[in-house]
């Protein structure tokens, strides 16, 4: 692997990417960037990068953020436990740290929502500390070059790369971190074919040399996810609409339609509801997380009185204030249209 450093770093500088956090190597953007392009691809998270910054350009705004608000700026990233972390991890750099951000990868990892891949990138490119930043980019490229069949979402595995990594880190720690993984990004991409053509890599990867960087690394094959069948309720009343707090499990404290977890039919709403004016068949809807699938069924309710456990709200509120999930968000779009 120690081949490697020079190709990539000279490939690196040439091609980056003119990214929104990479202006500066300050530890907030970084930091910010890092947690918002978990799951979610680099065009999207451009647009909500800029927007946070726009609100939020420090730790101390950060700290002392309303959460209601983070969340609206959150949403459409999903995955809203990392928007809480973000503002526990600020009140603990205030409180602990003067409001600076620590240099150390021990003790960046003992902030709120950091894992060993966000401290390693946090103090190799800002800090400039020797720290790797294995993400599956890393391990798809390793995979390649060193042509080595390996199941790279195994955690050992990833520790033993990770220490390989760390023994040829050049000066630069933050710049080859990057290369890596933009190569594994934009060049060494995963599935389909990777183009080796113009990777600066191709005449020492060992994949390319005996004609396996398709099979590399091996497919792992996905769990099947669990289903769960939910009844949405659009409650009307007026102009306005019924949302709730989530109490519990999967995406607690978010607001949503109220619903149930079965799937209830017209005539069973209507014993429910029997303050209703109408009940219709609304929108379905699917929505898939890590591990499992909601299939949604909506109806449409007009009630004659508002009920006294919900939130009644304007479309126009939900829009201004209220952080919807994606998961409701079609439900939202179909009220709108409706409107
Ligand atoms: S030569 Fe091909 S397989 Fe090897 S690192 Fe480059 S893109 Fe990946």
């Amino acid at each position: 692997m120690k081949n490697v450093v020079e190709p990539l770093l000279e490939w690196y500088l040439k091609n980056k990417r003119e990214l929104p956090w990479r202006k500066d190597n300050n530890p907030y953007h970084v930091w910010i960037s890092e947690i918002m392009l978990q799951q979610t691809r680099i065009e999207a998270v451009k647009k909500y990068y800029l927007r946070f910054m726009e609100r939020i350009p420090n730790i101390l705004e950060l700290s002392r953020i309303d959460e209601d608000e983070l969340l609206k700026l959150w949403e459409g990233l999903g995955y809203y436990s990392r928007a809480r972390n973000l503002k526990k991890a600020a009140i603990k750099i205030v409180e602990d740290y003067n409001g600076i951000f620590p240099e150390n990868f021990d003790e960046i990892i003992k902030l709120p929502g950091i894992g060993e891949y966000t401290a390693g990138a946090i103090s190799s490119i800002s800090f400039c500390k020797k720290e790797v930043a294995i993400d599956g980019n890393v391990m798809r490229v390793y995979a390649r070059v060193c042509n080595k069949d390996i199941d790279v979402s195994d955690i050992k595995i990833k520790k033993q790369v990770a220490s390989e990594i760390k023994k040829i880190l050049p000066d630069r720690p933050g710049d080859f971190n990057q290369a890596i993984m933009e190569l594994g990004e934009v060049i060494c991409i995963p599935n389909s074919t990777p183009k080796c053509e113009i990777c600066p890599l191709n005449k020492i990867c060992l994949a390319y040399k005996e004609k396996t960087q398709e099979l590399i690394p091996r497919k792992i094959v996905k769990k099947e996810k669990k289903e769960e069948y939910l009844t949405v309720y659009l409650l009307i009343y007026n102009d306005k609409v019924a949302l709730k707090k989530r109490e519990n499990g999967l995406l607690k404290n978010m607001w949503e339609f109220p619903n149930i977890e079965k799937q209830l039919n017209i005539n069973q709403l209507k014993d429910i509801f029997q303050n209703s004016q109408s009940i219709e068949e609304a929108i379905l809807n699917t929505h898939i997380f890590t591990h499992k699938k909601w299939i949604m069924k909506s109806y449409l309710i007009i009630l004659k009185q508002p009920l006294l456990d919900y939130d009644w709200v304007t479309l126009q509120d939900i829009e201004d204030k209220y952080a919807i999930p994606t998961a409701f968000r079609p439900f939202l779009e179909y009220l709108k249209k409706r409107h």
